[in-house]
Formats: C-alpha cells, sequence, structure tokens
C-alpha cells in the first residue's frame, strides 16, 4: 500500500476506487431481496476482504461493535440513471428525486446498508466478517467499513418523507411438502426465518398484489422456493410456500 499524502484533487472527473472486499450471501439473485437490510435478520453473509486489506490488523477492535455500515457498489445496477425514480413504496407511480430515494439506480451506484456484525473469521489467514440482517446481492463488491455509532447516528424523531414507517407486512404459510423438506435441513430454523422475513415483504412486482394461480421463485441460499399468492374475504395477502427446491 502507497501511503497518500497528497490531497485529492477536488476538480478532479473522476475517482478511483478499489474493493476492500467482497460479499457472500444468502441471496444469489436480486428478486426477492428486502428493500432494507433490516428487514430481513435471519439473513447470513460473510464479506471477504480482499488483499492487501486482508490484514487481520485492518478489523482489530471491530468485534466490539455489533453494527457496521458497508459503503458498496450496486454492481448488477444499470450505469444509466434518470433524476426522478419511482420508489416501489409508493407503488411503483409516484416519482422522487433520485436522491431523495434509496434507489439502485443512481449516480455512481453507491449503496450503504448497516449490517449486524456477528463474528469475525481470520481461521484461514485472512478476515472474513460474519455479518446477519443485510441486503446484499452474492458478490457485491465492499468499498468501506465503519462501525455505527448510536448514540451518534440513530435517530428515531427524524421525518421519513414517503417511507415514515416499515412497510407493511403478509402472513407466510408453509404447505406440508415445504415443511418436510426444510425438517431435513440442518439450517431448518434460520432458513424458515429467513423464508418469513422475505416473503413478508411480498417480492412480487408492484403491479400484482391480488391473488394469482402463478407460482413464483425465489432463490435463499441453495434453494429455490416456490410460493404463490392467496388472497382472502378480507383482501387481505397471504402468500403460500408451495415446495422448496434444492438448485
Ligand atoms: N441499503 C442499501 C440498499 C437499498 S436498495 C441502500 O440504501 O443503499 C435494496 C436493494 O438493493 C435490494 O432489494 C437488492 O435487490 C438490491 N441490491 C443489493 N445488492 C445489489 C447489487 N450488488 N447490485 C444491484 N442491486 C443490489
Amino acid at each position: 500500500m502507497t501511503p497518500m499524502t497528497a490531497p485529492l484533487d477536488s476538480t478532479a472527473d473522476a475517482f478511483a476506487l478499489t474493493p476492500i472486499g467482497r460479499i457472500e450471501s444468502d441471496y444469489p439473485d436480486k428478486f426477492g431481496i428486502p428493500r432494507q437490510p433490516g428487514l430481513a435478520p435471519a439473513a447470513r453473509g460473510r464479506l471477504v476482504l480482499l488483499p492487501p486489506y486482508d490484514d487481520p490488523l485492518t478489523v482489530r477492535g471491530l468485534e466490539a461493535f455489533s453494527y457496521l455500515w458497508l459503503t458498496f457498489v450496486f454492481h448488477h445496477s444499470p450505469e444509466r440513471w434518470t433524476p426522478l425514480v419511482r420508489p416501489p413504496r409508493l407503488g411503483g407511480n409516484a416519482k422522487v428525486g433520485v436522491f431523495a430515494s434509496r434507489s439502485t439506480h443512481r449516480p455512481n451506484r453507491l449503496g450503504l446498508s448497516l449490517v449486524e456484525l456477528k463474528g469475525i473469521d481470520t481461521s484461514q489467514g485472512g478476515v472474513a466478517l460474519e455479518l446477519a440482517s443485510h441486503d446484499l446481492l452474492d458478490g457485491t463488491p465492499v468499498l468501506d467499513i465503519k462501525p455505527y455509532l448510536p448514540w451518534a447516528e440513530a435517530r428515531p424523531e427524524a421525518s421519513a418523507g414517503f417511507a415514515p414507517d416499515a412497510p407493511p407486512q403478509c402472513a407466510v404459510d408453509f404447505a406440508a411438502e415445504a415443511e418436510t423438506t426444510l425438517a431435513q435441513r440442518e439450517d431448518a430454523a434460520s432458513l424458515r426465518a429467513l423464508i418469513r422475513q422475505v416473503l413478508a415483504q411480498d417480492p412480487r412486482p408492484a403491479y400484482r398484489k391480488g391473488a394469482e394461480t402463478r407460482v413464483y421463485g425465489v432463490r435463499l441460499r441453495d434453494v429455490d422456493v416456490r410460493f404463490r399468492a392467496l388472497v382472502n374475504e378480507a383482501g387481505e395477502t397471504r402468500l403460500e410456500v408451495v415446495e422448496i427446491v434444492a438448485v
């Protein structure tokens, strides 16, 4: 690492950033990933640091923090962006400014997530941070890690525009066949929790919110979770896990 002494040129057209690590995630596909990390606490992942940042010295003291900010690149988002976006929270119709949103289609494609730190694994020579409660696609390049400071950064009284509260959750059931598959897995409890938390967001596109005969698939860990939507007399949506298929 060459120590940098000169300030960066503030008028530069571009700055080069180097990933310090890469994410291994319960989310192999974008479809189904909750829209913020806290919505699926059961989501597990690892941030594997890359050389030369994988020196255990870089994370000394980090184990004493339970939450981290990760800055990362939405590497699966298009480079193209527009000044107005349609947040899913507004039903996919109303538009807000890209900088008034957490859209993944934004200039510089930078993402910011508050994630839970469960442990630090240095047993294989390098450094891997064990994460939970994240919203990161497998393979996501991470640019920086910072410890979260609740006394400075938690602002429960803050106004939050078009997303003032957590999104509504829908009920999730497991059909007998899905239960049988789950029961055979070592990670049954955590996979069940993850499926529940992911499907509670109703990941279907915004324009499909009623009952449908169609069966959807969402990939989590090494399985494809097949589900369908049912609506009761009161108009409440329930998602049913029809089967869980190994992929
Ligand atoms: N907490 C972040 C991300 C919010 S958007 C932030 O506020 O910046 C969350 C969505 O990002 C997820 O639903 C997922 O589909 C998408 N996502 C996660 N990792 C991604 C990646 N590497 N490339 C593109 N999209 C990604």
